[in-house]
């Protein structure tokens, strides 16, 4: 239950959706990414739908978000993507949790610590420059090490560093790469995936059995426009008045009503990861698009809406009628960070089958 009148609502049925229409472009295996709290749409939540859509592997940063999953019930095969220190990985082991061996300093460590059966995905690098193997010799040995130590070495990766550009040089240069660690290590891996949710719909290669999605089961990509957008953000007015011209709205007075003008105020703002930075931005009432004036506050913000609106009038943020691509656009930045900087005090609502499922 909450009582603010800001929430987001996320659309399960459209992201069962994206990620069928997903698997079906690609005709592959699906690892649904859901780190960051499942880009700030709850973890379990997208969990649950995403293995009801037939994922077969589920995607994380840290160990921390794979336990906050385990400790949700959750039964699927979680890939930590990141570093996992050495010693925190009996605890990975515990809980049916897949390391990423991302060098050969890392295997050396890890092995210490009595790791036999543990699920490990090698992680190369091809050209990110992030994290992963680079060299193949090392790549090579750090294999050996783990399977000579009874380690559970199922998979082996890459991810792109310009999955978004169109000309997919970089893609190319980085695919050419990993192709030659695999023939090189000649291995035969259970899950072998490279490529993210923009480069699962416009970079076409034939050695991966898998993809690793994140954004686009939520509806976003820059290739695949027949995606849903599944997060929607609300909020309602909670005081309404009209201001003479000349009068100042918010801190600094850096508005100034150049005309009688109706305000309204929304309870939302910069600490809920609605930043100062929507000041002169938009959003929606009725199809009228309205403007953020006067400085966003902490917890408040103001809009100049051209006529009396009744308090409890729901205004979209976010939504169909407020992409976030153009949000993220806007505000010179990328809809993952528009996305992932909404607070914990955004109350979550649930839309499964057609109904509201939670709050
Ligand atoms: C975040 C991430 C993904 C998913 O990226 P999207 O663009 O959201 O699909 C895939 N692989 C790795 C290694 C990542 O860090």
């Amino acid at each position: 239950m909450f009582y603010r009148d800001t929430w987001a609502e996320i659309n399960l049925d459209r992201i069962k959706e994206n990620i069928l229409l997903i698997k079906k472009t690609v005709n592959k295996d699906f690892f649904a990414v859901i780190k960051a709290n499942g880009y700030g749409c709850g973890d379990s939540y997208l969990a649950n739908i995403a293995v009801d859509a037939g994922a077969a592997y589920l995607a994380v940063s840290s160990l921390d978000e794979a336990l906050s999953l385990r400790n949700k019930g959750i039964e699927q095969n979680i890939l930590v993507l990141q570093y996992i220190s050495p010693k925190s990985l009996q605890i990975a082991k515990r809980n049916n949790i897949t390391a990423t061996a991302s060098s050969l300093e890392w295997v050396q460590q890890a092995i210490k610590e009595g790791i036999s059966g543990l699920k490990v995905h090698l992680k190369f690098d091809s050209g990110m420059n992030r994290i992963g193997f680079t060299n193949l010799h090392d790549l090579q040995l750090g294999l050996k090490t783990l399977l000579n130590n009874s380690v559970n070495v199922e998979g082996i990766y890459t991810h792109f560093a310009c999955a978004d550009s169109y000309d997919n040089i970089m893609c190319k240069s980085q695919l050419d790469k990993f192709k030659e660690a695999l023939s090189f290590l000649n291995h035969k891996f259970i899950w072998i995936h490279c490529s993210n949710s923009d480069a699962s719909f416009h970079f076409h290669e034939n050695i991966s059995n898998a993809v690793r999605c994140g954004i686009a089961m939520l509806g976003i990509s820059s290739y695949q426009t027949n995606l849903q957008p599944a997060l929607s953000l609300y909020s309602k007015i909670v005081n309404i008045k009209k201001i003479h011209k000349g009068e100042t709205v918010g801190y600094g007075a850096t508005y100034i009503a150049k005309a009688d003008e109706w305000i309204a105020t929304l309870p939302i703002g910069y600490a809920d990861g609605w930043l100062r930075a929507h000041q002169g931005k938009h959003c929606v009432i009725d199809n009228t698009e309205c403007q953020f004036i006067g400085r966003i506050c902490m917890d408040q913000s103001m809009i100049r809406v051209p006529k009396y609106y009744p308090l409890g009038t729901i205004v979209e943020l976010m939504g169909s009628n407020m992409p976030i691509t153009r949000i993220a656009k806007e505000l010179n930045t990328i809809p993952y960070e528009v996305m992932t900087l909404l607070s914990y005090r955004i109350a979550k609502v649930y839309i499964y089958q057609n109904e509201q499922i939670s709050a």
